[in-house]
């Protein structure tokens, strides 16, 4: 048994993908005594291909402020079921599992629920980098390619005048965002495929080279500050009168304050504490390319086909799609040739697959994180929940974390992203 007795706040963080190194890493910032519990953290030697935080599009796109649960989804869904190469999937076996999550999605695609989601999202996005840049100068060797952004496409003049209306409201949130014309385009991207009339550029994305590479150096960092790691699934979770005490493998961590940032198996975890997290897990894929220098300049993404390709040094990543395919079935192999076939259509000199990967979002029904205490006991705090933005969210979400735990005022209110919000609401 693990007793932790010095004067610093004891913490244990389950689950060592970004979110929750980030976290552990502004915890140890705030000189508290840290514990990481993952049975697959990404530790020398160990496989990280389990975790979102693995193979996603390496973007950090403050541009992601509106939820995926968006005004006439319930019209487009039908349409995107029945295509074979439409961009989501589901087994409809699964439909009572996936019914809480579906009808608090759709709740949140009314039109009076989407200014106060877009508004919260926009007040992370604002602060992003207030969490992200301590952590990714304290990693040092994470190489970044800022400074020329991403570029959403469209393919119709209906698509263009849609996207131009959310740009607004981008801008409004203080987003960048410039429209791009056919031109414009052609010039930046000369080996797309013909047919996009427009585009918008967001010069304030940019890609983390290797999310992978990121998260083994905050893994490095946690360690250099003095945190630990035990490698094993963490159980039964307890709260007692001087802590909270966590089974994982044969230890019992015991610590004063417990962060749940699991990814998509924090659902299963609040169930052992008494919360019920109305979770479920997006599904999503990537086929990676044998990279082609200046084959393509900036991540792409159109819309339509929900993903992006990302210009890596060592890959082009096609990375994205949803299945909502539970944490248990087998990847999906006909997702992985409809991505690599839409990317091939997208850029068709792509070079040869290298790699094909899938991972588990952590998806919440309004697209917005848990970030906040437990119904059942304040000292166990949630940090999961972030979606298709966890790369993006990871810094300011164990910084907000960290103000939390430490009784300090947050950096911005987080009483949106409260892991007890009424999340099936019809206004
Ligand atoms: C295809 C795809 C593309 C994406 N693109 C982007 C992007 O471009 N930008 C962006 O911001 N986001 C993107 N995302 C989303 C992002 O990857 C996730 O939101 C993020 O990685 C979630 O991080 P996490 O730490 O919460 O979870 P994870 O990275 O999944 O980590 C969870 C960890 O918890 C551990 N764990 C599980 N069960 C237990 C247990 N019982 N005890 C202890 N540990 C446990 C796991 O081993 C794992 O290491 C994408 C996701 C996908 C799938």
């Amino acid at each position: 048994m693990q007793v932790n007795d010095s004067s610093k706040l004891t913490v244990a963080v389950i689950g060592g993908g970004v979110v929750g190194l980030s976290t552990a890493l502004w915890l140890l910032r705030k000189g508290c005594d840290v514990t990481v519990i993952d049975p697959t953290p990404p530790l020398p030697g160990v496989s990280f291909r389990n975790a979102a935080s693995f193979g996603n599009a390496s973007t950090v796109a403050p541009s992601g402020i509106f939820p995926s649960a968006s005004p006439g989804i319930l019209r487009d869904v039908p349409s995107m079921l029945l295509r074979h190469d439409g961009p989501l999937t589901l087994y409809w076996r699964d439909l009572l599992d996936l019914a809480p999550w579906l009808t608090a999605f759709l709740s949140a695609s009314l039109r009076s629920r989407q200014d106060g989601i877009i508004s919260a999202l926009s007040s992370l996005m604002r602060v992003l980098e207030d969490g992200n840049a301590p952590l990714m100068d304290e990693v040092g060797n994470v190489r970044f390619v800022k400074g020329k952004g991403s570029i959403h496409l469209y393919r119709s003049e209906a698509e263009a005048a849609r996207a131009k209306k959310s740009n607004e409201r981008r801008r409004a949130e203080g987003v960048e965002a410039t429209y791009l014309t056919r031109d414009d385009i052609a010039g930046m991207e000369p080996n797309l495929a013909p047919g996009y009339v427009g585009g918008t550029i967001f010069p304030g994305c940019y890609i983390i080279d290797s999310p992978e590479e990121y998260c083994r150096g905050l893994a490095q960092n946690v360690i250099k500050r003095g945190g630990r790691f035990v490698q094993a699934k963490a159980g039964n979770i307890t709260s007692t009168a001087d802590g909270v005490r966590v089974e994982a493998g044969s230890e019992t961590v015991v610590a004063q304050r417990l962060v749940v940032s699991a990814g998509a198996w924090s659902r299963a975890i609040s169930k052992t504490v008494g919360d019920r997290l109305n979770m479920n897990t997006e599904r999503g894929y990537h086929v990676a390319f044998n990279n082609t220098e200046g084959l393509i300049n900036h991540p792409l993404m159109y819309l339509s086909d929900a993903f992006f390709l990302t210009p890596l040094s060592h890959q082009i990543r096609a990375a994205g799609t949803v299945d909502l395919g539970g944490l248990d079935k087998k990847p999906n192999p006909s997702r992985l040739k409809v991505l690599e076939d839409k990317a091939r259509k997208m850029v068709p000199a792509l070079g040869e697959r290298q790699d094909t990967w899938m991972g588990f979002r952590p998806s919440t029904p309004d697209s917005m994180p848990f970030i906040g205490p437990s119904k059942k006991d304040p000292r166990i705090v949630y940090a999961c929940g972030h979606g298709h933005l966890g790369l993006t969210l990871g810094g300011i979400t164990g910084k907000l974390v960290s103000e939390v735990l430490m009784g300090e005022k947050t950096s911005v209110d987080i009483t949106p992203f409260s892991p007890s919000r009424a999340l099936f609401r019809l206004s």
